[in-house]
């Protein structure tokens, strides 16, 4: 670390200690040029990676919007709010633990679509078929098809 003071290039440490809240480590620096001394803080740094869309444009992440389509895909169906922000929750960890500073809005579609398989067949069907406007029929087909598998399944079972 440079000294703010004179820019000597090499700093000793007098002093390392944790903040209360465990979130950021205090270093007490001197100078070995000038003799001054100074403080460091060390910070986790996690951001949201930016959007990237289709057309290349970048956006931030705006978790109201993610909110928004989840809810507009679950419309009227038996899934709690609860069971909606846990989903939230998880796809927000991964983008942040991904490490990546920018993904592709199709990363999200597709973890928006692993969140809503696992909750509700019909929302699933509902954002898929919106998200991925047809482009790729055959994938939309597969996803009909397999409840139509399982709409089977339960009907041969009673
Ligand atoms: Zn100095």
């Amino acid at each position: 670390m440079k000294c703010p003071f004179c820019q000597y290039e090499d700093t000793q440490v007098l002093d390392t200690r944790i903040s209360e809240e465990g979130d950021s480590i205090r270093r007490r620096r001197r100078c070995i040029a000038c003799d001054k001394r100074f403080t460091t803080y060390e910070r986790i740094e996690l951001a949201m990676p930016v959007i990237v869309k289709k057309n290349g444009s970048r956006t931030e992440f705006d978790p109201k919007k993610l909110q928004g389509s989840l809810q507009l895909a679950l419309r009227k169906r038996p899934v709690s709010a609860e069971a909606v922000d846990a989903a939230i929750h998880r796809i927000e960890q991964k983008l942040l633990s991904s490490g990546q500073r920018e993904v592709v809005s199709g990363q999200i579609g597709e973890l928006v679509m692993n969140e809503l398989q696992k909750l509700d067949k019909i929302a699933y069907i509902r954002f898929a078929s919106v998200y991925k406007s047809f482009e790729d029929v055959a994938e939309f087909q597969d996803a009909i098809a397999e409840i139509g598998r399982e709409k089977k399944t339960i009907k041969s079972k009673s």
